[in-house]
């Protein structure tokens, strides 16, 4: 590991921080420089103290959604490099806030969207592409609710918790509008109904569903004008999170530009606080 590598310390040990702890010891930019933890036996440094080193360039926000708002916060005025896991924040107007404060540090702010970068995924959007204009479509997502992201409070409203659906969509079929948007369900879960529409009024279904036990799972259903897309072609065991981190670290030595995901973020929150608005 050259000593050019940058220290990233990693905030929140769960299935992403360990994702992100595994990649860091093969990243090309980043080094591992500690882990900030509630759990003292995996804790090695506090986030205070992390914040305060200047030995540490960069962190990933790995905790549960509500909290990534003030972390970002708090280490982009650090003079941090941030990479966050999605949803960045809980509002459209915390977006552009937390931009224009990483514009003023001189620092990047990265939000996380494996959901874009598997092959998969990849041959999905040139199929897209190859097929025309969008006729309908159709994005259903479900899975099970327990711990905290069951739990608004902690989670987000569930436009922002599932906003990497939104990423989906806008990547696959431009900026969006929201036409309606209703909520069902209480503390066992929730299904979600959002009615959007692509820049030619093409109607696009989203629907979120959230409740114990349930299998994670999703379906699609795009009617382009030459051709209908089912599914997205799978794949197993691609390093996703690692593609993530080396993109990062491309932002961060200046050699890939984000302007393009900055408006794509920027627009999915918008769409996710319209939803939530239609919601109420
Ligand atoms: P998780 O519950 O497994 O992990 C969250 C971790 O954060 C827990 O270990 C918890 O103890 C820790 N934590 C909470 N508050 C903390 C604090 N103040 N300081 C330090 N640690 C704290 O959840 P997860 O699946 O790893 O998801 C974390 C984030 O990553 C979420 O925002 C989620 O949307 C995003 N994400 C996860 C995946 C995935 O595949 N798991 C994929 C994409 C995005």
């Amino acid at each position: 590991m050259g000593s050019s590598h940058i220290g990233m310390v990693v905030v929140g040990l769960g299935r992403a921080g360990r994702a992100r702890v595994r990649d860091l010891a093969a990243s090309a930019h980043f080094r591992l420089a500690g882990v900030v933890s509630r759990r003292p036996e995996h804790a090695t440094v506090s986030w205070a103290d992390a914040l305060a080193d200047p030995a540490v360039g960069a962190v990933a926000i790995c905790t549960e959604n509500a909290l990534h708002e003030r972390q970002a916060r708090e280490a982009l005025a650090a003079g941090k490099h941030v990479l966050v896991e999605y949803p960045l924040c809980l509002s459209s107007s915390a977006g552009l806030a937390l931009f224009a404060l990483a514009d003023r540090a001189g620092r990047r702010l990265h939000v996380e969207h494996i959901e874009l970068l598997g092959s998969g995924y990849r041959e999905l959007r040139a199929e897209v592409r190859r097929l025309g204009a969008l006729r309908e479509a159709s994005l259903r997502s479900r899975g099970p609710s327990e711990g905290w992201i069951g739990d608004p409070s902690r989670a987000g409203f569930p436009s922002f918790s599932g906003i990497a659906r939104l990423h989906r969509l806008v990547d696959l079929f431009g900026p969006l509008e929201v036409r309606e948007a209703a909520l069902e369900g209480g503390a066992t879960g929730f299904t979600l109904r959002a009615r959007l529409c692509d820049a030619r009024g093409a109607p696009i279904e989203w629907v979120e569903e959230r409740r114990p036990g349930l299998a994670r799972g999703a379906s699609i259903r795009f009617a382009l004008e030459n051709g209908v897309i089912t599914a997205v072609p799978a794949r197993k065991g691609e390093p996703l999170f690692a593609i993530d981190l080396e993109r990062f670290g491309e932002e961060v030595g200046g050699r890939r530009e984000s302007a393009e995901d900055r408006a794509r973020e920027l627009h999915c929150l918008e769409l996710a606080a319209e939803i939530e608005r239609r919601c109420g």
